[in-house]
């Protein structure tokens, strides 16, 4: 086929890299038909293999591993870099996630003649600090804007936007963007932070044990307005600002455009899993990493029992991710800007949880 346009995803199998697959190859895909490159570091998962793209096994913080596998790629055009990884402090973090970008940009940019724009995917906490921060730093007033000014603090975010700066002005006529989502509704087993793929995995630990479905988190988290990022949506915000021309050299927010209350989420989730709703409860300080320590085994038997796909409890439960997102009340974002520059996407958030619950399920990760 003659494509028009030629892909680079760098985390592939990710919560977001993995509806980037599945949507870049659709026929009415915005700027295709796309030709799609995906690079996550293990081998290619069985959930993964429906979608239509080229899979290479590369580890990007390996530079030798990038020139490697990446240096003979020369026709691609678009780069959406949908990955990170986690250190130990955000100084660490801003290594890491510095050198695994500029490993990726120093060998494609030079190698792709027709390299047109650069996709950085990042996150809310652009506005109100990294993880080791969150709750002590001076963060900004939502509801969040795209034009405030940076945190005066270490975030991995800011190194990799200024990365991005910096090798982009290597070339001449070469666009970027970068998108900022709050909480990632999706699905991906291989995700470091996947709260709908968690919550599920938890519901369905409660079902087996008969136990009272607790929500791990506070008051102002149950009581108060959240909202969220579905991953489909960040992936057609993302091929919006690559085909856009207005979309170029810009920052976006990119939320669903509602907010949602978790007391109701929480009954919606116990329902699809047959568990009985606790809720919160005042004074309880239920925390999932506390609660499902010693539940590998009994997730093992699940598994077996269910014939479902042999994912490891600590891989598919982020419970450290999800105690941390409802600890406290989210911070609304705005999509005004998105909006002002063409972009008029939404979803639904209950749809939108309800189908990737389904989802989860459908690919037999959870009964
Ligand atoms: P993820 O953990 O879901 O996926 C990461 C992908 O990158 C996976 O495919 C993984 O295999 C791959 N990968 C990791 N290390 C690699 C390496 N060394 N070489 C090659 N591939 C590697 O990630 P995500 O949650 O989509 O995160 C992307 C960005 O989105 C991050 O900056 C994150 O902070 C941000 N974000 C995430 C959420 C969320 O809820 N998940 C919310 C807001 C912002």
């Amino acid at each position: 086929p003659n494509y028009q346009s030629v892909a680079l995803v760098v985390g592939v199998t990710g919560i977001v890299g993995n509806s980037m697959a599945e949507i870049l190859p659709l026929a009415d895909t915005p700027g295709g038909p796309w030709k799609v490159y995906g690079v996550a570091r293990r081998p290619r998962p069985s959930w993964n293999e429906d979608h239509p793209i080229n899979y290479i096994s590369c580890d990007v913080s390996d530079s030798d591993d990038v020139e490697a596998k990446l240096s003979p790629l020369t026709d691609i055009t678009n780069i959406f870099y949908v990955t990170w990884t986690n250190r130990s402090t955000e100084k660490e973090n801003c290594e890491a996630n510095g050198k695994m970008l500029r490993n990726v940009l120093s060998v494609v940019i030079p190698n792709c003649p027709n390299l047109k724009h650069i996709c950085l995917l990042t996150g809310r906490k652009h506005y109100v600090g990294p993880f080791e921060r969150l709750w002590n730093t001076q963060a900004h007033d939502p509801p969040l804007t795209e034009d405030l000014p940076r945190l005066d603090c270490p975030n991995f975010y800011y190194t990799l936007e200024d990365i991005l700066f910096e090798e982009v002005g290597k070339k001449a006529g070469l666009t970027w963007s970068v998108h900022r989502p709050g909480i990632i509704f999706g699905f991906s087993p291989y995700s470091m932070m996947n709260l709908v793929g968690t919550l599920s995995v938890y519901a369905a630990i409660c079902k087996h044990e008969g136990s009272v479905l607790w929500f791990p988190g506070c008051k102002a988290a149950w009581d108060g307005y959240s909202d969220c990022s579905d991953a489909d949506l960040i992936a057609e915000h993302q091929i919006w600002a690559a085909v856009e021309p207005y979309a170029k050299n810009e920052a976006f927010n990119v939320s669903n455009g509602d907010v949602f209350k978790w007391k109701h989420f929480w009954k919606a989730l116990a329902e699809q899993f047959e568990v009985e709703c606790g809720g919160y409860e005042e004074g309880k300080g239920v925390k999932l990493q506390e609660l499902m320590k010693d539940k590998g085994p009994i997730w093992d038997e699940i598994v077996r029992k269910n014939g479902l796909l042999p994912n490891k409890l600590e891989d598919i439960g982020n419970w450290w991710f999800a105690d941390l997102m409802l600890q406290s009340a989210v911070p609304l974002d705005t999509m005004n800007k998105s909006k002002e520059h063409g972009f008029l996407g939404f979803r639904n958030s209950k749809n939108s949880f309800l189908s990737w619950i389904d989802k989860v399920k459908a690919y037999k990760i959870v009964p």
